[in-house]
């Protein structure tokens, strides 16, 4: 029988490995949700964010996403797919929205709050996201057309994880 179900550490680890064989470390997500959060609370600690990168990447449904959305960015580098898609996932087509889709569902874990800073980050593109952006672009051999997107939701659901963490933490405060 093939292995199909992965315990959340090896997620994470498996996901982590993913992440640097295409260009990413966690602490540049991190720091994306750190300065996306510090601009509403400057208590905000960048350790809390890798935590919360971390535990977003041990998560299944982010397993799933991650993996297929890096294979489909690394087949389209080897040009294997057939057809049309080929050529509009190489050039990563603004028009072409399914890269969008994965990022929506991986901010949608963390709500409203969660999708929102998610459209932050895919209208500004800060840091790696760039990065990854204007390589996709070059023309290179280089595809990131999904990546970008599952890295800019993961950051995106991180800070919103901190932010919530911050929220029960300041009520706990202040109980009475
Ligand atoms: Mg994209």
């Amino acid at each position: 029988m093939n292995k199909v179900y992965y315990s959340r550490e090896e997620m994470q680890r498996i996901n982590t490995e993913k992440l640097l064989e295409r260009g990413v470390t966690i602490d540049e997500i991190a720091k994306i949700a750190y300065n996306q959060q510090y601009r509403y609370n400057k208590d905000i600690k960048m350790e809390d964010c890798i935590e919360s990168v971390e535990k977003i990447l041990s998560l299944r449904d982010i397993f799933h996403l991650l993996q297929l959305g890096a294979e489909i960015d690394r087949l389209v580098e080897e040009k294997a797919f057939k057809g049309p898609i080929q050529d509009i996932m190489a050039s990563d087509l603004g028009v072409f929205g399914v890269d969008e889709i994965f990022g929506l569902d991986i901010a949608r874990l963390y709500g409203a709050i969660g999708q929102t800073n998610f459209g932050d980050i895919d209208v500004n593109k800060p840091g790696i996201v760039a990065k990854l952006n204007e390589q996709g672009k070059s023309g290179s051999m280089h595809c990131h057309t999904f990546l970008d997107d599952i890295v800019g939701a993961i950051a995106a659901a991180a800070s919103t994880r901190v932010a919530q963490i911050w929220s029960e933490d300041e009520a706990n405060r202040n109980k009475k």
